[in-house]
């Protein structure tokens, strides 16, 4: 394998962080040329003068003059969100691990396939807002689109080597965070403290909320559904407390694979990186000389009906799970704010979806006026 040169989208996030240790491990493999961060200009600066990449860049224009004050090396600094997807599409880029938060990263994705990179793909939203455009891209370029997701990684480990139309059916595992457990009245009482406070992964607070109300497996559900080409009936959630299965899958002669593991992102991650090979990593191994229980449950979901919006988006298809993102991210964001309460946040989305939903052609100038008209709407109401 010769060396990649990485664009890291959201270096300063969990999972940018830890693709960064993932370099650290393997020098020789790995070459970081772009590093793009938010609004964390102190880990940014620290990265770029650990990593000395050609390009950083600060989506906060005010924070750029801070961000060159701590720069020491020849590195071309930048700012503004707009210039994302320009870095991304460099020459000298090979693999663009996208790990943006939200709507803001579909774009650099879909900039990326155009330019025929390998894309490691953390932003989910990608695939759940604009997943049919991505994958008419990917049918015209030569790009590769490998997820970093731990269930979607569990499902094409699963999947390689395996006829495509032999899968019957993908169950996808759910922690199912830290209320699966709870009442319907407990539910109404949580607060932002308990909702961040995830059991088994450690996590950015966007993702630990939509974990808390299992949005994050019904937008890993739309998710799979454009990564592997499935309908959403064959995509089965299950709560799978201990998150040591990842997902499995079953073959039309009633055989399942699954990928188990200890909870660890730098697993998905260094199999986005070195996929279709494999390099190894520093990390913790299951120890099966001990005793463990591995449980499973249904989802019930009438205590998370946020898993149910997101598969009945996709049956409504067009813009929809693009007004279902919108105003989760804007509902979670306001229960972060403390504005709301914890099951106003479905309520939003229902809402949003009800009153936005129209017949729309899908293409990037509609995605993005529902998605500034949800976040108008998203806002007001409750
Ligand atoms: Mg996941």
């Amino acid at each position: 394998m010769k060396k990649q040169r990485l664009a890291i989208l959201g270096s300063t996030g969990s999972i940018g962080t830890q693709t960064l240790e993932i370099v650290r491990q393997h020098p020789d493999k790995f070459e970081v040329v772009v590093l793009t961060a938010n609004t964390n200009v102190n880990l940014l600066a620290q990265q770029i003068n650990e990593f000395k990449p050609k390009h950083g860049l600060i989506c906060k224009d005010i924070l750029f003059k801070n961000l060159k004050d701590q720069v020491s090396t020849g590195t071309q600094l930048h700012s503004g969100k707009e210039k994302i997807s320009e870095l991304a599409c460099f020459d000298e880029v090979d693999i663009v691990l996208n790990s943006l938060v939200g709507f803001a990263g579909f774009e650099p994705t879909y900039a990326a396939i155009t330019a025929g990179k390998k894309i490691a793909l953390a932003n989910k939203e990608s695939l759940v807002v604009g997943g049919e455009l991505i994958r008419e891209a990917l049918r015209e370029s030569t790009s590769e689109l490998i997820p970093v997701d731990s269930e979607h990684s569990a499902m094409l480990q699963c999947i390689v080597g395996e006829p495509k139309d032999k899968i019957e059916k993908i169950i996808i595992t759910a922690s199912g965070g830290p209320f699966r457990d709870f009442s319907t009245e407990q539910m109404q009482k949580v607060t932002v403290e308990q909702a961040l406070n995830h059991p088994n992964w450690n996590m950015g607070a966007k993702i630990t909320i939509d974990s808390s109300t299992m949005m994050n497996k019904g937008l890993e559900i739309i998710e799979a559904h454009w990564l592997f080409d499935l309908p959403v009936e064959k995509i089965e959630p299950v709560i799978h407390p201990q998150s040591i299965i990842h997902s499995i899958v079953t073959y039309v002669d009633g055989s399942s694979k699954a990928q188990l593991g200890p909870p660890d992102m730098k697993v998905p991650i260094i199999y986005a990186l070195s996929y279709p090979d494999r390099l190894p990593l520093q990390t913790q191994r299951m120890d099966w000389s001990i005793t463990h229980e591995l449980t499973f449950k249904p989802v019930n979901y009438a205590q998370f009906p946020c898993v149910k919006l997101a598969m009945d988006s996709i049956e409504a298809g067009n813009v929809a799970p693009a007004i279902l993102n919108a105003a989760n991210e804007v509902a979670v964001q306001r229960f972060l704010n403390k504005e709301i309460s914890y099951i106003d946040i479905p309520k939003i989305v229902d809402k949003s979806l009800t009153k936005l939903s129209n017949g729309h052609k899908i293409s990037i100038e509609t995605l993005q006026e529902i998605d500034a008209e949800t976040r108008v709407y998203a806002s007001t109401i409750i």
